[in-house]
């Protein structure tokens, strides 16, 4: 059976349930399976069946102490019905590569098929460990992480939830998405400051009040949680066994995949599936103007001393990748790991050996496109092929185009959300005119491309809005014990 470990310290070993309810290692690392020996299988044991049935099977290696019984349920009550897509995760025929639309859920971005599943992991974690405290969760956010957490949490017995977002620092489309997501124990609240303001102010939160009042502990929902990265390696899979029923490759041949990288927990998934066996040519992480991952993997020396550049693709600006740190501990062990962590967080700065780039670079390769190059892919893919890319599914179209001819047997881009959840910049791309309101966009996007809006945006405007608070940083503190009452 799998232990996990803390990048940070081997020694320190724990369950899958546990790694779950606790998020992060008490350390400051991140929970990982302790050997990836454990992991290696025969991929064709995966591959057969539909998405859940390869959820189930990718579940069972990395959650053995749920069992495969409580998984089976786990796995039909996280996505039945919550999909708008047959295959969860269709593949797409695009030019001579495929898209690998990840954006069917609830709230149109590739979180929800994590955020589908983590309430339901942690609430299980709960009853597994005989824990009796509510689960408060905290999470900071500038757009995308929100709504898929509010919407995967909301309404789940034994859990709440806040999601604090700056004010006037997302788009209209993406605050509606949150203050009207139902759920009594759910809400949204905006802080006046930015969204450094807001992850700083709850990463003190944690360390100040884990238990805001008695009977309450606090939670998290983004990637460092490692329920939310296992859900991810099945989409590799499905991706994989698409391909086969097309005819586009046979067994065994290599497929590259190309991601478009923010956090680096996508990308991660990836890199699980691959040791696990499933036949990968390249990882592609795909980076926007914020280019610190690019750099790395060309270089090997992580720099987040830069300017932060606002972009189209949001939710992959980004200057710390935290999952790196998952990748660092397989190829550089946890004494390097600790020490460049270190170095990170004191100067911001590290660089790995010589040996530990090559190893990285056998199977990662970091490329980055502008905003221009990313809405020129969108206008082209769409002129020349009448499809519609998001504003970061263009980014690793773009750095694909890049990189020129693959090796491998077939290219698969990930699509990470739905055109119309940035109708405007892809509005911008394909030269049309704007208006001041998103739903005005997301209609115009409509009548230029004839796709149907996803169900989740089309309700967003009339939706009653359900919170409308608005606090100062300092009052951070006071509204979580509130809403843990
Ligand atoms: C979160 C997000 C990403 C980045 O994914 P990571 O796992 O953080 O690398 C890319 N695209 C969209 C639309 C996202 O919401």
């Amino acid at each position: 059976m799998i232990n996990y470990i803390s990048t940070r310290d081997p020694q320190h070993k724990v369950t899958s349930s546990k790694a779950i309810l606790s998020g992060q290692a008490p350390d400051g690392g991140l929970y990982i399976p302790e050997h990836l020996e454990d992991i290696k299988c025969d991929y064709h044991d995966i591959l057969s069946g539909d998405f859940r049935s390869m959820a189930k099977a990718v579940w069972n290696i990395f959650f053995p102490d749920y069992g495969p019984e409580k998984v089976d349920a786990l796995v039909e009550k996280s996505y039945e019905g919550k999909f708008s897509a047959p295959e969860i995760t269709p593949l797409v025929k695009v030019g001579d590569s495929f898209v690998l639309e990840l954006y069917h859920g609830p709230t149109s971005a590739f979180k929800d098929v994590a955020l589908s599943a983590l309430p339901n992991l942690l609430t299980a974690a709960r009853s597994m460990n005989d824990f009796t405290d509510e689960i408060m969760i905290l999470t900071a956010t500038s757009g995308d992480t929100g709504s898929a957490a509010l919407c995967g949490f909301g309404g789940v017995p034994g859990t709440r939830i806040v999601v604090f977002y700056p004010y006037g620092g997302v788009s209209e489309t993406q605050r509606l998405q949150m203050v009207t997501a139902p759920g009594d124990n759910a809400c949204a609240c905006a802080i006046r400051g930015n969204f450094d303001d807001a992850q700083t102010g709850v990463k003190k939160l944690f360390r100040e009040i884990p238990h805001p009042v008695s009977g309450v502990s606090l939670s998290s929902a983004n990637s460092i949680n490692i329920g939310r990265l296992v859900p991810q390696i099945v989409y590799y899979f499905s991706a994989y066994s698409q391909l086969l029923s097309a005819g586009a490759i046979k067994d065994g041949d290599k497929v590259e995949f190309i991601v478009p990288t923010g956090n680096f927990g996508d990308i991660m998934a990836g890199y699980f599936a691959y040791k696990m066996g499933l036949p990968v040519g390249r990882l592609i992480c795909a980076s926007n103007r914020n280019d610190v991952l690019t750099e790395f993997l060309e270089t090997g020396h992580y720099n987040r001393k830069r300017e932060f550049h606002k972009t189209t693709s949001p939710s992959m600006d980004i200057l710390v990748s935290s999952n790196l740190e998952r990748l660092l501990y397989y190829v550089c062990g946890a004494e390097h790991t600790v020490e460049y962590m270190k170095a990170l967080n004191e100067t911001g700065e590290y660089t790995v050996t010589g040996a530990e780039l090559a190893e990285m670079q056998s199977i990662f390769t970091g490329v980055c496109a502008s905003d221009k190059e990313g809405s020129a892919a969108i206008r082209d893919v769409f002129e020349s092929e009448s499809y519609l890319m998001d504003t970061h599914t263009s980014i690793a179209w773009a750095c694909k185009e890049k990189l020129g001819a693959s090796s491998s047997a077939a290219s698969v881009v990930l699509s990470t959300a739905s055109p119309y959840k940035f109708s405007r910049a892809v509005l911008e791309a394909l030269g049309e005119e704007l208006s001041d309101s998103d739903e005005a966009n997301m209609k115009k996007v409509y009548e230029v491309t004839g796709a149907a809006i996803p169900e989740g945006l089309a309700g967003i405007f009339e939706r009653e809005v359900r919170s409308k608070d608005v606090i100062d940083i300092s009052d951070m503190k006071s509204y979580v014990i509130k809403k843990s009452e």
